[in-house]
């Protein structure tokens, strides 16, 4: 995937227009490969579910729209 390759050489693109809180932290995805970013002390990063679930962080707002219909 030339995306996820660029992604890897420059680094993933914080899409600022849809960042949203689950409760802890910002959160948002890559613009360029999809992937979801975190926002923690030292800035935007790919979200590590191995590191990141260890809180009960609430759903994406259209998850949980969703759930609800
Ligand atoms: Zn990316």
């Amino acid at each position: 995937m030339i995306k996820n390759l660029l992604c890897r050489l420059i680094g993933h693109v914080v899409d600022r227009t849809h960042v949203w809180n689950d409760n802890y932290d910002y959160r948002t995805n890559c613009r360029r490969c999809g992937q979801p970013m975190i926002r923690d002390v030292a800035g935007w990063r790919l979200f590590d579910p191995a590191r990141d679930s260890d809180l009960p962080r609430k759903p994406h707002p259209n998850d949980r729209d969703a759930e609800a219909a």
